[in-house]
């Protein structure tokens, strides 16, 4: 039977809530991770752009693909600002599907559970914490926890569910990996301006490793949802 009273829950088990299990797990509270799809890190909405000081923590340096020193910013009239240094790192460019997995196989070395095709439909706070009715592969249980941890990305139900407001701005986007875009090693190329893209304020790329038949990813931040770009294919890495 499935343990039914938790000290935390955690909804959604990306690197927050991987992270989160991580050090309360360790400090020897009960935690349990729920996440609503079938498997770690997909799909996923990411560039991979991890800061040396965020990977150093989690020391997975394993999921490395690429080291970046700076990004290349492009603006609509054709100037060029680089910024950073050659030689100096800046960022590390990771694969997100494992580096999900490893902030989460982190927790659960620490003693977290983990509730796959799992999410809650309705919550109550009570005195003693929150009671939470979930979905858990098809069948419908009751969960109490002391703590109820939100870590459910940037569509948040529990943020939704509980009225924490919305997010001042939220930008919607696309992205998509292209071959044969020859980068400069080590650098980020950024675009801005109207007319590279019509409708889409900015784009940029990861560098690939010089070789025309290397995958690029490029992210479009744009004003309006496009639904001639919805996907439901995901990337490997
Ligand atoms: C195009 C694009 C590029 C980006 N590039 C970068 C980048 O280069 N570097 C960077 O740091 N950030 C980048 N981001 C932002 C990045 O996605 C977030 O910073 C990061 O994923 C936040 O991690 P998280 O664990 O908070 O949320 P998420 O990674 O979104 O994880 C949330 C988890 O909760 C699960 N979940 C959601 N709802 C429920 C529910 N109701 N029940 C159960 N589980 C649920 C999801 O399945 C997911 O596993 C980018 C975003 C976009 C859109």
């Amino acid at each position: 039977m499935k343990q039914s009273n938790w000290d935390v829950i955690i909804v959604g088990a990306g690197p927050t809530g991987g992270r989160a299990a991580t050090h309360l797990a360790s400090l020897g509270h009960s935690v349990l991770m729920l996440e609503e799809h079938s498997e770690i890190g997909r799909p996923f909405q990411c560039a991979g752009l991890v800061t040396p000081k965020a990977l150093h923590e989690v020391g997975l340096y394993d999921t490395v693909l690429e080291e970046i020193d700076g990004a290349r910013i492009h603006g609509p009239g054709g100037s060029l600002v680089p910024v950073g240094t050659d030689g100096k790192l800046r960022t590390y460019v990771v694969c997100r599907k494992k580096f999900d997995q490893g902030v989460v196989q982190q927790a659960m070395e620490s003693g977290a559970s983990l509730w796959l095709n799992s999410q809650p439909r309705s919550a109550e706070t009570t005195p003693e914490g929150v009671t939470l009715k979930i979905e858990s592969n098809g069948e419908e249980m009751d969960l109490k926890c002391k703590l109820l941890i939100g870590c459910d990305g940037a569509h948040s139900w529990t943020r939704r569910y509980f009225k924490m407001g919305r997010p001042k701005e939220m930008m919607i986007g696309f992205q998509a990996e292209v071959l044969g875009y020859k980068g400069t090693d080590r650098w980020l190329e950024m675009f801005s301006g109207s007319e590279i893209a019509p409708a889409i304020e900015s784009f940029w790329s990861r560098p690939n490793t010089n070789s025309v038949t290397s995958k690029s990813r490029w992210n479009y931040p744009c004003k309006k949802a496009r639904s001639d770009f919805r996907t439901t294919q995901w990337q490997e890495c």
